[in-house]
């Protein structure tokens, strides 16, 4: 009986893990579809603590002090760390605890191989041992791909924060190559004979250096493609622990994140127009400081001040903000929806145009406006926004530069050429809001600052679109 409800606790987890992912493709219902997952989550985790008997034995699990000691601590720091993060610094927060999932897998691979060993080494014959290779062969593949994804994140981690500098040597590529070749066919060895035990120590720590070489020359700016990449693996390894103990709603879940993760790296190298083996090996946006790295001088380009600007918007029918990356480095988004409702009261039609990579991770401005409860139906995807900049008056573009950026369009020498940006530069007036002439993420200038009909208006994007509101609404 006890083994019936959990596999309907099982199924009914699977079932909120599909309904959660699905209800996390619309802003609109993102929230909930979290906390239905997390709920399916819970049902898994404690129907299995509190029903779970081995079908051998008929024994129930043991060491319940450590079992709540380990989830009272994770959700303790998880809680903490969720709470506590920075939107910019989501991406680092998205690393870590996917390291820990590749963690998680490769332990459970070290602990289920030493069962096994035991068994082996009291006794366990011929027979016995062809019977669990094809386990020993998911052990394997378990540590390879949960160690890499441990070790990968966890250098993504140190880049995302600043701790971590981008290295790389000639032959690096190949080295890491062979690494990986090494560590399979110890892989494959382990499997024809599990007796040299020490095989899975040699895999480890290949996997872990392969981890670490695999990230470190991948410039920090295409951090956010990497951790989505190593968190498809980490999905991968987890199903591996599903198939280990034949667990199915550890598969479906694996199975989920690694589909997940590989759709989204996807999008993602789709939306900057790279192929994933140019994020891997181009070495793009490593410089992420910035610092007018470039091309040369543009020609001049034109202030606005903030009365001026103020006016523009004001006497405009159609407002267009573009927000981008400087937006949420500066927690700018209330103070925007503030200006969005003072411009409507005014009788001015105000959207924002959302670029699939804007900011610096996926959904980025979404989350951000989101938070500041902008209306999700004033979020114009870039396909529809790029149809509306002929018809408005001014584009107010608050700290994005490179998904403006009309080289991607015009200079097959970018690095950026290709990309689908929004095409502002078709409206009739273009504010663009940052606080210096530094370029975005790419590490380029932006020709759309020197263009005739764009002005610039300077400062952090929070006190210019303070400044603004207090503009707007005196006119
Ligand atoms: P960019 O990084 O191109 O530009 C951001 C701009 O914001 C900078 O030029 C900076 O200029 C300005 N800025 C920074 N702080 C502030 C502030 N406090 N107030 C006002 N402005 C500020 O951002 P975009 O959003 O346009 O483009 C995103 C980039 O990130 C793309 O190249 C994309 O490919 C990349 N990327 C995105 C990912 C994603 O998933 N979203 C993942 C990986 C990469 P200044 O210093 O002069 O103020």
């Amino acid at each position: 009986m006890e083994f019936n409800i959990l596999t309907l606790c099982y199924l009914i987890a699977s079932v909120t893990f599909i309904l959660g992912l699905k209800m996390l493709s619309n802003p609109a219902s993102a929230r909930k579809g979290n906390l239905v997952a997390a709920f399916g989550m819970g049902l898994a985790i404690f129907g299995t603590i509190f029903l779970y008997r081995d079908i051998e034995s008929g024994e129930r699990l043991h060491n319940y002090g450590w079992i709540f000691g380990g989830l009272l601590i994770g959700a303790i720091v998880g809680t903490l760390a969720a709470k506590k993060v920075k939107m910019t610094a989501m991406p680092e927060m998205v690393s870590l605890f996917n390291g820990m999932g590749g963690a998680c897998a490769a332990l459970i691979s070290l602990v289920e191989f030493n069962h096994l060993s035991k068994e082996i080494s009291s006794g366990g014959n011929n027979e016995f041992i062809a019977a669990h290779q094809s386990t020993i062969l998911i052990i394997a593949l378990g540590l390879i791909i949960g160690s890499i994804s441990f070790s990968g994140s966890m250098i993504a981690w140190g880049k995302l924060n600043g701790k971590v500098k981008d290295f790389s040597f000639t032959g690096q590529n190949i080295l890491n190559l062979i690494l990986l070749a090494i560590a399979l066919s110890a892989g494959v060895w382990l499997v024809v004979d599990p007796v040299q035990g020490y095989l899975l120590y040699i895999i480890l720590a290949l996997s872990l250096l392969y981890g670490i070489l695999f990230v470190m020359p991948i410039g920090g700016a295409d951090m956010p493609v990497v951790i989505s990449l190593l968190n498809s693996f980490t999905g991968v390894a987890a199903a591996f622990g599903g198939f280990l103990y034949d667990n199915k709603v550890m598969l479906t879940g694996g199975i989920l994140v690694g589909a997940a993760g590989t759709l989204l790296t996807i999008l993602m190298c789709k939306a900057m127009n790279r192929s994933l083996l140019n994020v891997l090996v181009g070495s793009f946006g490593g410089n992420k400081s910035g610092g007018g790295a470039a091309a040369g001088p543009q020609g001049a380009y034109k202030e606005i001040s903030v009365s001026d600007a103020a006016m523009v918007m004001a006497y405009a029918n159609k407002v267009i903000i573009v927000p981008g990356y400087g937006l949420a480095v500066a927690q700018a988004q209330h103070v925007c929806h503030e200006l969005e409702k003072i411009l409507n009261e005014k009788g001015v039609e105000v959207v924002y145009a959302i670029h699939p990579v804007a900011g610096r991770m996926p959904g980025h401005m979404n989350v951000l406006l989101a938070e500041a409860d902008v209306a999700y139906e004033k979020l114009e995807e870039m396909e529809q926004a790029n149809e509306q900049f002929k018809t408005t008056d001014v584009v107010l573009i608050l700290g994005a530069n490179d998904v403006v950026n009309p080289a991607a369009k015009t200079d097959p020498s970018s690095p950026i050429y290709g990309m689908p940006i929004l095409e502002v530069e078709q409206a009739k007036t273009v504010i663009v809001n940052k606080r210096s002439m530094k370029p975005g993420y790419a590490g380029i200038e932006n020709d759309l600052f020197f263009q005739p009909k764009t002005s610039m208006l300077f400062g952090d994007a929070k006190k210019v679109l303070q400044e603004l509101c207090a503009e707007v609404k005196i006119i």
